[in-house]
């Protein structure tokens, strides 16, 4: 630092420590250990789709907002308080939303496209960010990401098991332990309406303990208030009539045969009668994904259910559908409590950095480093003009495991590779350090 060089690089710049934009609220920055994590869970979510034959989709992060008002339901938390709604920006322009969850879109695209002349069921899987106006609290956010499934033109029950198993592979291969499903029949429009009736007949019998935003809800859909999140709603939501009671014949036989499969393939399971889930366009199977002994709010991990009225009322041609969204804000948190995650740095962060013992020589540095990234190892090359031992310093922080150190050997094309975390150091002909620095992160990494 030249003489008498303030730290500061403007005077009066202590005041950028109050920074004055922040990520809007309920939203975060995924910083770069993060973002790792979900890429690792991506990462997964794709070459377990691909394994069970599912194929990549992509759908617009907005929608007409009518796709998710007919498609999720007018009387849902998630239309009726959680949309983010756009302003639209001429009288004659659409009303658009940011999607809340994926479902809705990529059964507006299956019908857009004419899907149902694909071979039938169309299994398609999308990870990305979903919007929901809600109030953000732990695990709760405004903007969290979702990596979801959905199989298309199957009725079931076999795929409906498929798909649960496949949810909760997710989870032990990502690394959460105990993970367990709660599992429901919520029938279908043969035998909804009865229950619903005997249902709203329940909660009209408490009208006078009803929260008012429930008891006006009460007349438009019962099922709601099962599914409340509002803790008054405990107690009576305990002694409500239970969907499993009042089940069509089909539907309990589909129940069971989803049951039976779930046991054929060794998924631990709950029936859970209070499990109804959010949305307008479920039937028949319901479930959600929670660590076992964590079922509170905000603690499910993922969800998911049979949707066979969705398609049509999207205007296709009616077709059944399954499909689940997981959650990963709250599987990284898991992750992270859990203990795993970890070794994230080791895959991401550099194997080698390349450091000079002559300060100014920044063209050696680079194009040993550019001629190892080549040959395809993670190598960061010193750049600042500062004493070796300063570059040495960086190297340690990086969390670097070697360091390739120029010096005057570098005329006789020799180099010094420095084992950091071995503090072990020796000459490497520089023709053979690619080959050497990699034999020797393969037997560390098997070591
Ligand atoms: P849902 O369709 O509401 O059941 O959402 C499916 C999964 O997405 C949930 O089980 C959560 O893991 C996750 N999820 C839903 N809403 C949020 C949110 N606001 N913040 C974080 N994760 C969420």
């Amino acid at each position: 630092m030249a003489r008498g060089a303030s730290r500061d690089p403007l005077p009066g710049s202590r005041l950028w420590t109050m920074p004055t934009f922040r990520a809007p609220r309920g939203t975060r920055d995924l910083l770069p250990d993060e973002r790792v994590v979900f890429d690792r869970l991506r990462r997964t979510a794709t070459t377990l789709t691909t394994r069970y034959g599912y194929r990549p989709i992509e759908t617009p992060m907005f929608e007409q907002a009518a796709v998710f008002e007919r498609g999720v339901g007018e009387v849902t938390d998630i239309v009726e308080k959680e949309l983010f709604r756009i302003a639209p920006r001429t009288e004659d322009s659409e009303a658009w939303a940011l999607r809340p969850e994926p479902t809705a879109g990529i059964v507006r695209a299956y019908v857009q496209h004419g899907m149902q002349t694909w071979p039938q069921p169309v299994k398609l899987t999308m990870t990305g960010p979903m919007f929901r106006y809600d109030r953000p609290q732990a695990g709760r956010y405004r903007q969290f990401w979702q990596f979801d499934v959905e199989a298309i033109g199957d009725a079931g029950p076999a795929i409906d098991a498929e798909i649960i198993e496949l949810g909760h592979r997710f989870y032990t291969e990502v690394g959460v332990t105990g993970v367990e499903v709660l599992v429901n029949s919520i029938g279908d429009p043969a035998c909804r309406p009865a229950y619903i009736a005997a249902l709203t007949d329940h909660y009209r019998g408490h009208a006078a303990e009803l929260p008012s935003t429930e008891l006006d809800r009460l007349e438009r859909n019962a099922l709601r208030l099962l599914d409340s999140k509002d803790p008054a709603m405990a107690a009576l939501n305990a002694t409500a009539p239970r969907t499993t009671d009042h089940l069509c014949e089909a539907c309990a036989a589909h129940f069971a045969s989803v049951k039976a499969h779930l046991v054929a393939l060794d998924v631990p399971f709950r029936v859970e009668p209070g499990l109804v889930r959010g949305l307008d366009y479920y039937t028949r199977t319901a479930f959600e994904f929670y660590v076992a002994g964590r079922e509170g709010q905000q603690q499910a991990l993922g969800g998911g259910g049979r949707y066979d009225g969705l398609v049509a009322l999207l205007g296709g041609k009616p077709t059944p559908g399954i499909g689940f969204g997981l959650g990963l804000d709250r599987v990284a948190l898991v992750l992270a409590e859990q203990g795993g995650g970890a070794a994230v740095h080791a895959e991401t962060g550099p194997l080698a950095v390349v450091v000079g013992a002559d300060p100014d020589d920044t063209v050696s540095r680079l194009r040993v480093a550019t001629n190892l990234r080549a040959a395809g190892l993670r190598v960061r090359a010193d750049l600042a003009r500062r004493r070796l031992g300063r570059q040495l310093e960086a190297a340690g922080r990086d969390g670097a495991h070697f360091a390739v150190i120029l010096g005057d050997e570098l005329e006789a094309g020799q180099v010094q590779m420095r084992d950091l975390l071995a503090g072990t150091q020796r000459l490497v002909p520089i023709g053979d350090l690619a080959r050497e620095l990699a034999r020797a992160e393969a037997g560390h990494k098997h070591g």
